[in-house]
């Protein structure tokens, strides 16, 4: 019976574990896999074209950057969202 108590909850949990199970279940049926990316990897300060990984774009601050190994320059966020494409598609 005390369960019941926690029934808005548990709405709630099992709504998302179904969601992300259909998730998964979805991309499975088309050959792909769910993919996690580890929140500590730095796809922020990855270079995405040579992969020097520079700690200077740790500062939130920063906003472009400049790789000092390849000399490409950098928007970091979308340096950030090429790395995650590339290890996407290294998981499939
Ligand atoms: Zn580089």
């Amino acid at each position: 019976m005390a369960r019941s108590l926690h029934f808005g909850k548990s709405v709630h949990d099992n709504g998302w574990g179904m969601f992300t199970t259909f998730l998964k279940y979805k991309l499975e049926d088309q050959g792909k896999q769910l993919i996690r990316i580890d929140k500590w990897y730095p796809s922020s300060q990855t270079c995405s074209v040579c992969g020097y990984k520079n700690p200077e774009t740790k500062d939130l601050g920063m906003r472009e950057w400049d790789c000092p190994n390849c000399k490409s320059h950098h928007d970091r966020d979308l340096n950030a969202a090429i790395n995650i494409r590339k290890l996407s598609s290294l998981n499939k």
